[in-house]
């Protein structure tokens, strides 16, 4: 009997769920876009937005989702024939490699697997032997969303340090940011990319590029900057037009303001992390338990390399989409597809779901979620070990 109707739960990693505060916030009329509060708004901003990132160094922002700021990083920092290293742990380091490659720039790829996270040790060792410098840029993800792997940027910093290399290095966090500690100066990163509709619980359409003054620099020698994607006069702007190269996106910035108000100000960043942190565990207690018997398996073994935001599972076709189809159906609750880990029309894409826990979530959702799991894995008769619920209340109850 379908148990669904109420509110639902949107348990992917992106879109996440939006707080009814940003939804209303952004249900007013048309603001004036060459004075008044919209524009004060937009100024006041800034400070919460590096804050989120931890950088006292700029930002630009677009219209536009992960992708576009993918392709604002790549515009500013790279010329036509450039050639750029990507360390690939999943799907969106090579995606991010993808629109490089298509804007004429070269791309290396390095592939760590679907299981692991980027070897710092082996990233040191190929700009060691780039003795010519050819490698202009280093791209890499902070939390890779398909597999769910968190890597340590602090380490691939030190490994393009001990190897004395000079490349950019580029951060995508749009999975991590206001989700996993990030510190974007402390770490010595010169590119962070970032989007609004993750940790930030804003619907998408709106993506951040942070960059630092060596950044800034290369952008200097860059040929393929070009006027929209130029992210000079958006983190300076004379006039207002110019943050977003045109018209503003009123009704997200509004929603922004609010997401920021209740992240930055209201919560604060440390305890929203600490809340990620403690989800995610719950969560992993749960899987950790019906995993002890039967197919149930997070793809990603050590705890230390796990993303706070996103769990990727194995449990093996049919039934990550039987379980995926029976909890959006019977009990509300959408969980995210296996992304990257197989193609859609192989059988084995259907042995793999993900839960996102990121944004706007608390311990009943993520409780609520979990028990709906349980209930699901009995309905659809898929073997699991017992005990998974109370070691995720456990895990809440522990405070
Ligand atoms: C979601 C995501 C993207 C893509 O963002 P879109 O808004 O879908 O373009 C890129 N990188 C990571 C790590 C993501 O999680």
């Amino acid at each position: 009997m379908p148990l669904s109707h109420g509110r639902p739960y949107l348990a992917i990693p992106g879109p996440s769920v939006i707080p009814d505060r940003v939804l209303q916030a952004m249900h007013r009329p048309a603001p004036n876009i060459y004075e008044g509060a919209l524009v004060e708004m937009v100024e006041g901003m800034m400070p919460d937005l590096k804050a989120a990132a931890r950088t006292a160094h700029d930002v630009a922002m677009y219209i536009a989702n992960g992708h576009g700021a993918w392709e604002a990083a790549i515009s500013n920092t790279c010329s036509r024939g450039d050639k750029v290293l990507v360390l690939a742990t999943g799907r969106f380091g090579p995606g991010w490699g993808e629109v490089a490659r298509r804007m004429g720039v070269e791309v290396e790829v390095m592939d760590f697997g679907k299981r692991a996270p980027v070897d710092a040790a082996r990233v040191a060792e190929r700009l060691s032997a780039d003795s010519g410098h050819e490698i202009h840029a280093v791209l890499v993800v902070h939390v890779d969303t398909a597999t769910a792997v968190r890597n340590d940027i602090p380490a691939i910093r030190a490994a393009i340090d001990a190897a004395g290399h000079p490349a950019l290095f580029m951060v995508d966090c749009i999975a991590s940011l206001a989700c996993d500690a990030y510190d974007m100066d402390g770490w010595g990163v010169d590119v962070t990319v970032a989007g609004c509709q993750k940790g930030l619980m804003t619907p998408p359409g709106m993506s951040f590029v942070y960059f630092n003054g060596k950044a800034a620099e290369a952008r200097q020698k860059a040929d393929l900057v070009s006027q929209y994607w130029d992210w000079a006069p958006r983190a300076d702007p004379q006039v207002f037009y110019q943050y977003f190269g045109g018209t503003a996106p009123t009704h997200h910035l509004y929603g922004l303001r609010t997401a920021l108000d209740m992240l930055m100000h209201e919560e604060g960043l440390d305890a929203a992390l600490a809340r990620h942190r403690r989800l995610a565990r719950t969560v992993w207690a749960a899987l950790e338990a019906w995993g002890a018997d039967g197919p149930m398996e997070i793809n990603i073994a050590d705890p230390a390399h796990r993303s706070h935001a996103v769990t990727a599972v194995r449990i093996g076709p049919p039934h990550g989409t039987a379980l995926r189809d029976w909890l959006a159906q019977t009990a509300g609750v959408t969980l995210g597809i296996g992304l990257g880990m197989a193609e859609p029309g192989d059988p084995a894409w259907h042995g793999f779901f993900r839960i996102g826990h990121m944004g706007h979530v608390n311990a009943h959702m993520i409780l609520g979620a979990l028990g709906a799991i349980e209930a699901g894995l009995v309905a659809l008769d898929i073997p699991h070990g017992k005990g998974a619920l109370e070691a995720a209340a456990g895990v809440v109850a522990a405070g």
